[in-house]
């Protein structure tokens, strides 16, 4: 611990009383005596409980009201730079506004493997003397690496990463004694990145949202700029010159990107930038790369982060920017533990910390479009895409026009154009925003849709793996020969598509095109889909068919028509927000196209050419669909311009769910003495899942009033039966 940060928080001398919160879940910080040597606030501790260690951090001086002679002492102060009071901060209002207990959120802020064990020796790889038995072009890669860092050591997975080979050919030069294998005591250090390497030349545009970004960046105070720049426009451009304003100053930043899936494009291109690549931290590194990520965030020994929503919960120093690229995107909430939306949790971080927020977008959600409307955010624009290329002419196919055989999706009209592509050796896209074969498997004996047994939903063809799959639970099974209900045999059909068979059609459409499948299911593991992106952007396929995987920010520059095989789908149901997300979805999978010199064309297939949303989305006057879509929900008081919290409540017992539920909507004094509105209890759409029956509340309430006091006041009166479990979703996204 450095003299610095010790000064943040105060003393404890050997004996003295401090409280300390452990990730348990006991509701308040417990008393303990503080160790020999004593501890400071904000360090991270081992304290008996019960007969059990536990893992806890010092939250301040103890309540001191228990005799002190049984109050029991911290086990050891562990070796950890301690959490800084700004983290302790944030944890403490993170958990007020979620109405999460205050331990559930400190987990989330301790999730470094191996924590509180000893340091343990970790393997560095250095440059040694000897020269490799025969020279391959992978072995020179790895050498060449090495020399260019002169005496630094490098991890494993580092050195493989950058010299672009397996792990396997670093072992191999290890045998020889080429490259030295060391124990190291400690986590290394990430490379410096090097702010002052050169950029690429500024457009204007891109030069006055630049100069606008890093003058924000000078002040150290806090603010939040939506980039909103037409999808090409340099948004990652921008954004990657404010992280250097902010590498100068000698702050972290991080970069959260909505899909791991997006990562290992933007790593390559923070190298191309800054001559190194950044810390990862997301579901897809491993214990030991999270763990010295963890570290080294706390350390000082990395500048920059690239992550999914969970990286904002790292042990920051001194964080100056936190960007979230494609913020409109509904993965950044997380929908289960914890409910917390990560793009307004920055905002929450960065206002605590002096930080600077940059929220990036093509299609901004409507929530941030409105507080840059009111002036709580600043506003950039990018109008053009950069360089020569032009936006897609977008156009729809009217399906009530078009002849197509049952089972088929493909209309004439998008043939045609496809064939065009096929001629000119260009690339389409066909996109449906369903994975698996077909979203219905029915039995033409007895009419039974088959479901999964543990929850209210159809089970989902997925012809790639053979099997059904519950997209709810996960739950898969063998694609049976007889129907399950009626057991006779042969007569199960599939109904509605999916992209697997969207690209059966186009292999028996286009049957000398060359097809490629980008959707989760199809790809082992996250290098398996980079390899597959990256081929297809060097021209590997003539076909791309794909879920909203493919419309989130990757780059095919010889992408020329995108078609959506159904821009209906998203517009059905009663989601308060399907308008925006089939406007945003759409706008992003067209902006695939035309990346380059040529230009690129979107075709919607749609039975509602008339839709206004559909309007919308053609006429491309986006001001005036996020005007007319803010007055609607202002005049329906709902988000943004009103709040709203989803209770769910979820037993096994069915009839202890709706018991509670129709006591909570008796007993609702807490919600109305605010002016919140109630509705409910009902069965939630999806009314069971893994077994458990489901009842939905939800509550409405005015943008300005205290809800979340209001909500906890109202909860706080009913005793739960052991099995119940009640969850409170702050301004929900998903209404399942
Ligand atoms: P966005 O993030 O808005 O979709 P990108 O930053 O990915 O846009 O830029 C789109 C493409 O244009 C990328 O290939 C990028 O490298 C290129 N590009 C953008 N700005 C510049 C620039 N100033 N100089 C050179 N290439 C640029
Ligand atoms: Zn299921």
């Amino acid at each position: 611990m450095t003299l610095f940060e010790s000064h943040e928080g105060g003393y404890f001398a050997e004996g003295e009383l401090v409280a300390v919160l452990t990730t348990q879940p006991l509701g308040r910080p417990l008393d303990y005596k503080a160790p020999e040597g004593g501890c400071w606030t904000g360090a991270f501790v081992e304290v008996p409980l019960g007969p059990r260690k536990v893992l806890g951090v010092v939250w301040g001086p103890g309540a001191g009201d228990f005799d002190y002679d049984r109050v029991r002492g911290v086990s050891r102060v562990i070796d950890a730079t301690p959490m800084s009071s700004e983290m302790r901060n944030f944890i403490v209002r993170a958990a007020e506004y979620t109405l999460t207990p205050l331990p559930a959120m400190l987990r989330l802020a301790m999730r470094a493997p191996g924590l509180g064990d000893p340091p343990s020796m970790r393997h560095v790889y250095r440059l040694g003397t000897g020269e490799p038995d025969r020279s391959t072009a992978a072995r020179e890669r790895v050498l060449n690496v090495l020399r260019d860092y002169g005496g630094l050591a490098f991890t494993l997975k580092e050195l493989a990463d950058n010299a672009d080979v397996s792990s396997s050919v670093v072992k191999g030069l290890v045998k020889q004694g080429v490259v030295l294998e060391q124990a190291s005591p400690r986590d290394l250090p990430f490379p410096r990145l090097d702010p002052d390497l050169p950029g690429k030349e500024l457009s204007d545009d891109q030069a006055r949202a630049v100069a606008a970004l890093s003058g924000g960046l000078g002040s150290g105070a806090y603010a939040t700029t939506l980039l909103k720049g037409v999808t090409g426009s340099g948004k990652t451009e921008v954004y990657l010159e404010a992280v250097a304003a902010c590498l100068r100053e000698g702050r972290q930043a991080l970069v959260l990107l909505p899909e791991i899936a997006l990562t290992a494009e933007f790593l390559s291109r923070v190298e191309e930038r800054f001559g190194a690549r950044p810390a990862e931290w997301h579901s897809g590194i491993t214990m030991t790369e999270r763990r010295r990520t963890w570290r080294m965030v706390a350390e000082n020994g990395a500048q920059l982060v690239v992550g999914a929503r969970s990286a904002l919960f790292l042990p920051y120093r001194q964080l100056g920017l936190i960007v979230v690229d494609e913020e409109h995107d509904t993965s950044y909430k997380q929908e289960d533990g914890v409910l917390y939306n990560a793009r307004d949790m920055a905002v929450l971080r960065a206002s605590l910390g002096g930080t600077q927020v940059i929220l990036a977008s093509a299609t901004p959600s409507l929530e941030s479009w409105a507080n840059a409307e009111a002036g709580k955010y600043e506003r950039l624009e990018l109008t053009s895409r950069y360089g020569v290329a032009q936006l897609p002419e977008m156009g729809a196919i009217d399906m009530r026009a078009q002849k197509l055989e049952a089972g088929r999706w493909i209309s004439p009209a998008l043939k045609r154009a496809v064939d065009a592509r096929l001629q000119a050796e260009e690339q389409s896209l066909l996109f449906i925003n369903r994975r698996g074969y077909a979203p219905v498997t029915l039995c033409r004996a007895c009419g039974e849709q088959i479901g999964c047994d543990q929850c209210d939903a159809r089970m989902v063809e997925h012809r790639f793996l053979k099997r059904l799959m519950c997209h709810q639970c996960g739950e898969t099974r063998p694609m049976p020969e007889k129907c399950p209900s009626c057991g006779v045999e042969g007569r199960l059909a599939a109904v509605g598509p999916g992209v697997e068979r969207l690209a059966e059609e186009a292999r028996a459409t286009f049957p000398d095109a060359r097809i490629a499948v980008i959707s989760s299911d199809h790809f082992g593991s996250a290098r398996a889909m980079k390899e597959q992106i990256e081929d297809i952007a060097s021209g590997g396929a003539d076909i791309v068919i794909g879920t909203q995987l493919v419309a989130k920010g990757h780059n095919f520059p010889l992408l020329t028509l995108v078609g959506v095989i159904d821009a209906d789908l998203g517009l059905q149901g009663s989601d308060l927000r399907a308008a925006e997300r089939t406007f945003q979805l759409m706008r992003q999978v067209a902006g695939r196209a035309g990346r380059m010199e040529k230009p690129g064309a979107a075709l919607l297939q749609t039975h509602q050419p008339e839709h206004p949303v559909i309007r919308a989305i053609l006429g491309g006057d986006e001001e005036a669909f996020w005007a007319a879509e803010a007055e609607e929900r202002m005049a329906a008081g709902v988000p943004p311009y009103g709040r709203m919290a989803g209770i769910v409540l979820s037993s096994p017992n069915v009839q202890e769910v709706f018991d509670l539920g129709g006591e909570m909507a008796r007993n609702a004094g807490p919600l109305y003495a605010v002016g919140a509105e109630l509705f409910g209890p009902a069965p939630a759409p999806i009314a069971r899942i893994r077994g458990r029956h489901r009842v939905r509340l939800l509550v409405k309430a005015r943008k300005n009033v205290p809800l979340q006091r209001a909500l906890a006041q109202w909860v706080e009166q009913f005793r739960l039966p052991s099995q119940m479990r009640l969850a409170i979703d702050i301004d929900p996204q998903s209404f399942l």
